[in-house]
């Protein structure tokens, strides 16, 4: 078992983070958010997905004017996404989100932090101080002291305000500083911790940066909520990923889906499409169980055998397995049935 890093909790609307809390996952909306019917259409495809907190990026005033609608209607709590212009998170507060992050960074003058952390002091919501390696002040040192170092300064001018609802965030694209900046970072404060790999590319790549640097961050116990950042334009890949994470680590429980990579035993014609299926279907459950799909009657039962649920592929049809015995053999067309059933009855 993992032993999770001991932090001080913060409540982002309806959800705790830190303290021992679930590790919360996160995504980003990638709709215009002035638009805000098209932006809560995604953010209830995000919460149907798995997706803890949605953040949104405010980039005018309009943007932030759309907010008190999506906030309003929103299933899951809102973060306002603040560069820049530290009055649009004033008025991101205003219009009631329930965190707002802000990358000080580019935020630069203390007068117009001090300015957020007075408004959110005033209406009891959490920040989060994001530090990016793409806004980082000019210095000495590598990217992990340097992120960590403006972190932690950042931190401290919060706290000076007499600020405590915080969450830190520090991101790069480089894993290897990722990791470092935070665990340096996290020894020293007691908040919550976001992580992520920023701008961690196409799926394929992004999911294996972020697999590696969130995996090993989560292993040494750091990290409360996090987002896996992804260039794809269905954000709901980005939960996914996120959750299959967790549940690698056993930080989440859930439906956990084995599958062969096949080989010449295989006769199954669409094995790949069958899994895919199947995966599909499992997303609909939460409760923690394992499903196997296996290539070939021959092997696949016994490579299977810690699986509640499997089903051994043969040629046109296959055999249902529950709990490492045999139940029955179904024809190709009616695997997802089968296995729908069987799952219901676990
Ligand atoms: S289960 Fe069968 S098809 Fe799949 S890898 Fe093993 S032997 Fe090959």
């Amino acid at each position: 078992m993992i032993q999770r890093r001991s932090s001080r909790p913060i409540q982002v609307g309806s959800v705790r983070v830190g303290g021992g809390a679930r590790v919360v996952v996160q995504s980003m909306t990638k709709t215009d958010t002035r638009d805000a019917r098209a932006t809560l259409q995604q953010i209830q495809k995000l919460a149907d997905c798995g997706c803890d907190i949605i953040r949104i990026a405010v980039p005018d005033e309009e943007a932030a004017e759309s907010l008190g609608q999506i906030k309003q209607k929103s299933p899951i709590p809102v973060i306002a996404d603040i560069h820049f212009d530290y009055r649009l998170a004033l008025k991101a507060l205003k219009m009631g989100v329930e965190q707002v992050r802000f990358n000080p960074g580019n935020i630069q003058e203390p007068e117009q932090v001090a300015a957020i952390v007075r408004a959110a002091k005033e209406r009891g919501v959490p920040l989060r101080v994001g530090v990016n390696a793409g806004s980082l002040p000019p210095g000495e040192g590598t990217l992990a002291h340097r992120l960590s170092e403006t972190a932690l300064k950042w931190v401290q001018f919060v706290e000076n305000l007499d600020f405590e609802l915080l969450e830190v965030s520090l991101k790069a694209f480089d894993v290897l500083a990722t990791v470092e900046a935070n665990r340096l970072v996290a020894e020293k404060i007691p908040y919550p911790i976001h992580i992520g790999i920023t701008e961690s590319g196409p799926p394929r790549t992004g999911e294996i940066r972020s697999a590696t640097g969130l995996g090993l961050l989560l292993y040494q116990g750091i990290g409360d909520s996090l987002r896996v950042s992804l260039s794809t334009p269905d954000p709901c890949e980005e939960v996914f990923v996120g959750q299959e994470i967790l549940k690698a680590l056993e930080l989440r429980s859930g439906p956990e889906l084995v599958s062969c990579p096949t080989c010449g035993r295989c006769e199954a014609e669409g094995f790949f499409e069958i899994v895919h299926e199947v995966e599909k279907l499992l997303a609909g459950f939460t409760k923690p169980i394992r499903v196997a799909v296996m290539g070939c009657v021959v092997n696949g039962p016994g490579e299977a055998r810690g699986a509640d649920i499997g089903l051994a592929c043969g040629k046109g049809k296959g055999v249902i397995f529950r709990k490492g015995e045999k139940v029955r053999v179904v024809e190709e067309k009616d695997y997802l049935q089968a296995l729908l059933s069987e799952v219901r009855g676990l």
